[in-house]
């Protein structure tokens, strides 16, 4: 309790309020008591006074009747009234017999009054039991002092007088202690409920509500406070905004780049990573914290990287390819200073898909010159030899010419699904979807290549159930995938085999339709890839097709949502398969 402002404003307030009123207290009733015994005493004096007077006719003549005198002027002035003779005998006094008395020849005011002075003096009577005032006066007879006469009153009045004084002033003493509290109190709280509220506030501010304000209004010390306060709570509101606001658009920045980055602390630790590292590395930001980052980043050229960094305190770049995954990368360690230590600031470029996409262009370009190549060759080959003289000879002339335009017709035919592949890459088809019945393109394609299914001497089936449900497709791009399928299958299927349409619901959301042959197969190596642009599985290399129609077949696909794939056995047989969405899941028929 003692600890609070209040108290300590108070408590002193009242402990010198209390100290006040007791010294006022203790000063007053000293000085009423001695005010009191001065006058006693001087009224003592001036009865001693008179008393000797009347004594003094008695002395050395009548000591009885001075006894009487003394006893009857006692009872008058209701005081002890003693007469003693110069030798120290008592003579009379009011109270007791002088004959038992003692000599009072020793009394210091007995002393005093003999030597002719006024004798003064306060002592307990022993006979009595309680203090005593005693005033002599000397009784003088033509200029000797021949004896005293002495007034005694108890002081029992004195005492009970200033025991008063002091329950007055006790009483007065603690109502105003009481009143002092009160006052004390009011006033400290009065002073410290601002102090209250700053404190209060503070502790708000601490646990982050920042949105304080203190209304004060005085113009004290306190009030100043409460302002600069209210400035201070202001500023720093300013400041934390300030602050979030950059680590926000920090924040932002580090998790939407691309590139990876990583802080390595002064100890070589990983000390944030952001969401590109955490996906280019393949570990999650907890998983790294607190680890070296050869352990992170688990490759060696990376970490000398790092290591070249620290060592010459300069930016450090290189690229290596993963011994993992074999991923490229590419690094750039920086030398900064994180929590007063140096650390470095790392940036990881994952450069995978621009090596593949570089490799699959390369191929590309590789892949249509080396198609090109062939069939010029062979128009180039016929016309030099027409030009050299068999165009002289008609039938052979026609018969190159003929065979120019067929090598001419593949040409045509590569250029126009080079472009068509290239419009269904770059978006530019539009699709017209609508449900479709499968059954009806699976008969119409089996219908169009029946005849050469015939030639190559292959059964050709369907097996399509009446129940099918319709899909949602551009029935145009469905024929052209149907039928290059349908066409590979002649092509790689020999003589005799068996080649089988057919479609069936898979799942909740499509329908399966697969092209199934009994041909040579794929090899298991190729499998992966007939659906890339101009490859060709070796054995077919003579079959003469532009290795471009699976490619568009799979981006066709793809475009309805849907998935293509081939399992197929070398020497066995293949199976096409794809797939469509439902109508129904799309647009519910009513
Ligand atoms: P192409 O014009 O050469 O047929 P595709 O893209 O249609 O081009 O096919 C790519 C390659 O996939 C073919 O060259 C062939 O090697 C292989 N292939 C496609 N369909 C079959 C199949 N039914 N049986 C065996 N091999 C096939």
């Amino acid at each position: 309790m003692l600890h609070s402002i209040r108290w300590r404003i108070a408590v002193p307030f009242v402990l010198l309020i209390l100290a006040s009123i007791w010294a006022l207290g203790f000063y007053l009733s000293n000085f009423m008591a001695n005010t009191y015994i001065s006058n006693l005493r001087s009224h003592l004096t001036e009865q001693a006074r008179l008393i000797s007077n009347m004594a003094e006719p008695y002395i050395n003549v009548d000591t009885e009747g001075l006894d009487a005198l003394a006893k009857e002027l006692g009872q008058q002035i209701d005081a002890r009234v003693t007469i003693i003779y110069e030798d120290g005998w008592v003579l009379g006094d009011s109270e007791s017999d002088p004959a038992t008395m003692e000599n009072h020849a020793d009394r210091p005011e007995v002393v005093e009054a003999l030597s002719g002075a006024v004798g003064v003096s306060t002592r307990y009577s022993l006979t009595l039991g309680y203090q005593m005032m005693y005033v002599a006066v000397p009784v003088v007879s033509d200029g000797a002092e021949i004896g005293v006469a002495r007034l005694a009153l108890p002081l029992t009045e004195v005492n009970a007088y200033s025991a008063h004084i002091n329950y007055v002033v006790a009483i007065a003493a603690a109502i105003a202690s009481a009143l002092a509290i009160v006052v004390a109190l009011l006033i400290a709280k009065v002073t410290t409920n601002p102090v209250r509220k700053l404190t209060q506030m503070s502790r708000r501010i601490a646990k982050g509500e920042l949105d304080q304000r203190i209304h004060v209004s005085s113009r004290d010390e306190i009030g100043e406070l409460a302002q600069t306060f209210n400035q201070m709570s202001a500023k720093l509101r300013e400041m934390v905004s300030l602050i979030s606001g950059t680590r926000d658009k920090m924040a932002a920045i580090l998790s939407n780049m691309a590139d990876g980055a990583l802080i390595i602390d002064g100890q070589g630790k990983v000390a944030m990573a952001n969401d590109a590292a955490e996906r280019i590395l393949g570990i999650k930001e907890e998983e790294m914290l607190s680890r070296s980052f050869i352990e992170v980043a688990r490759d060696h050229e990376l970490a000398d990287i790092l290591t070249r960094c620290m060592e010459t305190g300069e930016q450090q770049s290189g690229q290596a390819e993963t011994e993992l995954d074999r991923r490229f990368l590419r690094m750039i360690a920086t030398p900064i200073e994180t929590d007063g230590e140096a650390g470095s600031l790392i940036i990881i470029q994952d450069f995978t898909e621009q090596r593949r996409l570089e490799t699959v262009r390369r191929d590309f370009v590789s892949n249509i010159s080396h198609e090109l190549r062939t069939p010029l060759a062979s128009i180039k080959a016929l016309s030099e030899t027409l030009c050299e003289g068999a165009i002289a000879d008609e039938s052979v002339a026609r018969d190159f010419l003929e065979r120019i335009n067929v090598e001419v017709d593949k040409l045509g035919q590569m250029v126009q699904e080079l472009g068509q592949l290239s419009r269904i890459e770059s978006g530019e088809v539009a699709f017209n979807m609508e449900p479709i019945e499968i059954g009806d393109v699976i008969a119409w394609v089996g219908q169009r290549l029946r005849p050469q299914a015939d030639r190559a001497g292959l059964s050709l089936t369907m097996e399509v159930p009446a129940t099918l449900p319709q899909a949602l497709a551009d029935r145009e791009q469905v024929e052209y995938v149907l039928l290059n399928l349908l066409h590979n299958a002649i092509k790689f299927t020999p003589h005799g085999g068996q080649i089988v349409l057919s479609a069936r619901v898979a799942g909740d959301y499509a329908i399966a339709v697969s092209v199934a042959d009994t041909g040579i197969g794929i090899p298991p190596e190729d499998i992966s890839r007939i659906f890339e642009r101009f490859y060709k599985a070796d054995q077919a290399r003579a079959g003469g097709g532009t290795g471009l129609g699976l490619a568009i077949a799979k981006h066709i696909i793809h475009a309805h949502g849907g998935q293509i794939s081939a399992q197929s056995t070398e020497g066995k047989g293949s199976t096409f398969t794809f797939t469509l969405p439902l109508a129904s899941t799309h647009s519910p028929k009513p």
